[in-house]
């Protein structure tokens, strides 16, 4: 049995920054994983959606240049070139990682791990005893009990970006950020696309006034949204539904994601009532020398969480007692075209009266300048209009622009400290301020756009 201090079990997100931040103290690592070092990150997630996702892009930016006077004939982009790029650009960063594990002199055990009592962990032929043990297994898509769910055609995201010719007919289930996303990308590029959608809005996870806005955009891109609908069965190239038949050449499922905990079964772990692993702060599950970081661990199931946690866990394993991470300061990002990025509450979220301000950006030259047509950004005070709860911003770019707000959320920034920031001309982000300005009754621009909220 081969002696270690931790075994960090799965090598997404979480696991690798996990692993990279325990070489860091001189502990000896364990890396396990069965699939793909980078996770379903890199796999079928974050990395090759938005890869796919800022190719059609280019599509949207043709049509702009076309209204800039660029003479540009018809133009498309073939579904087998955008995913060639997909795989090249995610082989290139899975390679860059592989090089980070090497040089961080990582063992890395490119097996399945199963987690024993006794803090050891079994992988391939090997047995490894662990002071500590980090469960980094991820999650996997959820498929909903529907008849014929199995059958040809039918796709989760874990082997969409395999597909190697473009669907005809794509029926995606579901409207979350997943199935907006990759709906507008598809539809974009030719797909003819149908979402069904069990709710009665898309996005429902995100800024209500942004809903419109994105509805209208995958409308535009022509794609076929159904709301209120169930699916009963898929039978012969067709989803029945409470609203009529849909032929479809493929069905995407973006109904949500369930964690990987089969490998810690024999650990007893607690879990939470979604069947994530129940954890502490420190991301300690109610075993001794057991954590948890990433999807597995439930919370918000976003990459760059994973990250944090996976490099919380390590902290609270070297005795470092690392403080909770703030769940109020973390991006949350949508890349649809307008992009849409929040920090903190969104207004219906408040538990307490709040006040809101808006801006739409019409007045902002560089959305001009860039012939963007719609988009806002809002921000949410307390009553005292000084304490910043939650920022929103609509437009294209909104998904680097959001860290302004993060940061000066999670530097406790005030309204009136905002206000005595200055912002370079020509840029959105300049609307920051004028945001600031606005909570405080002294908007250049606007100023009867405070609202307040009464929950
Ligand atoms: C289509 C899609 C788009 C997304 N877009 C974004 C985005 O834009 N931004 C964002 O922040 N997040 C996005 N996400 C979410 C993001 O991918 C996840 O939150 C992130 O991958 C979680 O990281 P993780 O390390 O917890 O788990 P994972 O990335 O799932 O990695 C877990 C790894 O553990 C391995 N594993 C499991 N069990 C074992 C075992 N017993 N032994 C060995 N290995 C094991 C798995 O093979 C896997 O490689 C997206 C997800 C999807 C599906």
């Amino acid at each position: 049995m081969k002696k270690i201090d931790v075994a960090i079990i799965g090598g997404g997100p979480a696991g690798y920054a996990a692993a990279m931040r325990a070489v860091h103290y001189g502990l000896s690592v364990a890396l396990f994983e069965r699939q793909q070092l980078g996770g379903a990150c890199y796999d079928s997630g974050a990395v090759p959606s938005k890869i796919l996702i800022e190719k059609t892009k280019g599509m949207l930016q043709l049509e702009r240049l076309r209204q800039w006077g660029y003479d540009i004939g018809p133009a498309s982009l073939s579904f087998e070139a955008a995913m060639n790029t997909v795989r090249q650009e995610r082989a290139a960063l899975i390679d860059e990682l592989h090089e980070a594990i090497m040089r961080n002199d990582i063992e890395y055990v490119p097996h399945e791990a199963f987690a024993n009592t006794n803090l050891t962990v079994a992988a391939g032929a090997e047995l490894y005893n662990a002071t500590d043990i980090v469960v980094a297994t991820g999650s996997t898509p959820f498929v909903p009990p529907v008849a014929g769910a199995d059958g040809p055609g039918i796709h989760t995201t874990d082997t969409f970006f395999e597909l190697s010719t473009r669907p005809e007919k794509l029926v995606i289930i579901g409207a979350g950020i997943i199935a907006t996303e990759l709906a507008h990308a598809l539809a974009l590029i030719g797909t003819d696309v149908t979402l069904l959608n069990r709710g009665r809005d898309i996005l429902q996870t995100e800024e209500p006034s942004a809903r419109p806005l994105i509805e209208q955009r995958l409308r535009q891109a022509g794609v076929n949204i159904v709301m209120n609908v169930d699916v009963e069965r898929f039978e012969d190239g067709i989803a029945h539904t409470t609203k009529g038949p849909f032929p479809y050449s493929e069905v995407l499922f973006a109904t949500g994601r369930k964690a990987n905990i089969q490998c810690v079964e024999a650990l007893e772990l607690q879990l939470t009532t979604a069947k994530t692993l129940a954890v502490t702060s420190t991301m300690a599950t109610s075993q001794p020398h057991v954590y948890a970081a990433g999807d597995v661990a439930g919370g918000m199931q976003l990459a760059h969480v994973a990250t944090a946690e996976g490099i919380q866990a390590i902290e609270a394993i070297v005795g470092n007692r690392p403080a909770p991470i703030k769940p109020h300061v973390i991006p949350r990002c949508v890349y649809t075209a307008p992009e849409i990025a929040s920090v903190g509450i969104l207004e219906h979220e408040a538990m307490e009266q709040t006040t809101i301000v808006m801006i739409p950006l019409l007045a902002n030259a560089k959305f001009h300048m860039e012939s963007n047509q719609r988009g806002f950004m809002k921000l949410i005070c307390a009553m005292d209009r000084e304490t910043i709860l939650g920022a929103c911003i609509v437009c294209d770019g909104a998904t680097e622009l959001i860290s302004i707000m993060s940061v000066l959320m999670a530097k406790g920034t005030t309204v009136s400290d905002m206000t005595s920031l200055i912002f370079p001309h020509p840029t959105k982000s300049e609307a920051l301020g004028e945001l600031a300005r606005m909570m405080q009754g002294k908007g250049l621009y606007f100023n009867d756009d405070v609202s307040v909220s009464n929950v």
